[in-house]
């Protein structure tokens, strides 16, 4: 029997995470005279900003170390698990990592009566908003907590590599128990603060695990890619290049329809375009070329290939102009412009409906954690210049 694991988290931001979540199943199985093994998936090279990727651990209490690695060990993806672990809860929008085109459910490889495990302070009916619905049931359990987004290959220890192990212990003690994360926390590290946070999560994951049937979840709305095999090769290699094209307005910019990159993000950015002064600042930087402009010197977003670096926010010279907003509140990828077209009036609300009263930004490169600050509503048409810091 093997149980298996998959832990997907956001490449670069969470792959110590994600790795030490991985080995860390391992060595702890293997403590308890189970054999376990671990490795991961590189997902994009070199594991683009936020993209979705994943680690893999697999624990049998009755094969040889041999016999599970010929099982495991050369696999690019699995086809089922027991557990999944979601790093950050913006991945149940689906994920696209590089190598696996197509928009696939976070849920896709939980088995019946398996569980998905999610850090997140949504609750379960939030979730399930956005998660697949499949033929069976299975659990949805919730680590309370924020996505430990750390910066480029920084560990963010922030005590979720602790807190998931003992949530693992707390749905199946058989994977990994309670007592060995303990015994393998202090003989590693000698501090009980690290054990007292696995313990919580070991004690609380059950009050925050349900059942989810085959009625809940959504109908899922991407068609899964179908990829050519072997024989549909044809003889030399032909690549069809991305269509180049350019029309005035939304999605008027030629782009690549295979990989379309917008399950990368955490956040996406609203745009006031009542404030929006036409400077093309966010036109011209954004690194995946988002914006599409617009017969009226606006730009709009294309969200389906927006992958939430925050750039534009950064660069536009005009205050609460660009806002940078947790991408579980939007449900689809609909054109803002065309929106704000349609009713100026209504769109300035739902502008500010979604941006909420409160700025969140990830410090990506020190990994220092969650700033918050607070928002500002700015009154329709009132440019405010950004004042600037000057570093010295
Ligand atoms: S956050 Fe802004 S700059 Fe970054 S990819 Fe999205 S639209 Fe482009
Ligand atoms: S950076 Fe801001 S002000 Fe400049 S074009 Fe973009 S949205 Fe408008």
């Amino acid at each position: 029997m093997i149980k298996r694991v998959e832990v997907n988290y956001r490449g670069i931001f969470q792959k110590s995470l994600g790795k030490k979540i991985g080995s860390d199943i391992a060595i702890i199985a293997t403590h308890m005279g189970q054999v376990g093994f671990s490795n991961g998936r590189y997902s994009d090279s070199p594991e683009r900003n936020g993209i979705p990727c994943k680690y893999f651990a697999y624990v049998s209490p009755d094969l040889s170390e041999e016999e599970l690695e010929a099982e495991c060990g050369a696999n690019l993806d699995i086809d089922t698990c027991d557990f999944s672990i979601v790093l950050d809860d913006t991945m149940v929008k689906g994920v696209e990592p590089w190598g696996w085109h197509g928009i696939r459910p976070i849920n896709e490889k939980v088995t019946e009566n398996g569980y998905l495990l999610v850090v997140s302070r949504k609750s379960h009916d939030e979730l399930l908003r956005f998660i697949g619905k499949k033929p069976y049931p299975y659990h949805l359990a919730i680590l309370e907590g924020d996505a430990s987004l750390a910066g480029l290959w920084v560990y963010k220890d922030d005590l979720t590599h602790e807190r998931v192990l003992g949530a693992l212990a707390g749905l199946d003690p058989s994977l990994i128990s309670m007592e060995a994360i303990e015994a393998h926390l202090l003989e590693k590290t000698h501090e009980q603060h690290r054990v007292d946070a696995a313990r919580e999560a070991y004690e609380t994951i059950r009050q925050h695990t349900r059942v989810v049937t085959p009625e809940e979840g959504i109908d899922w709305p991407y068609a899964p890619p179908v990829l050519p095999k072997w024989f549909d090769f044809p003889e030399g290699i032909v690549v069809p290049a991305v269509e180049r094209g350019f029309t005035m307005g939304p999605r008027g910019q030629s782009r690549n329809t295979t990989f379309k990159r917008g399950t990368t993000k955490t956040q996406r950015p609203v745009v006031r375009f009542d404030l929006c002064t036409k400077c093309t600042l966010c036109w011209l930087e954004c690194p995946d070329e988002c914006f599409d402009p617009t017969p009226d010197g606006l730009y709009d977003v294309n969200y389906e290939y927006c992958v939430g670096c925050g750039k534009c926010a950064e660069v536009c010279p005009v205050q609460e102009c660009i806002v940078m907003v947790d991408e579980l509140r939007f449900e689809d990828n609909s054109s803002p412009w065309e929106a704000y077209k349609r009713d100026p009036a209504a769109y300035l609300e739902w502008a500010e409906e979604k941006k909420g009263t409160e700025r969140v930004n990830y410090p990506f490169v020190t990994g220092t954690g969650v700033a918050v600050t607070a928002g500002q509503r700015v009154p329709e048409g009132k440019v405010i210049p950004v004042k600037k810091e000057v570093y010295r």
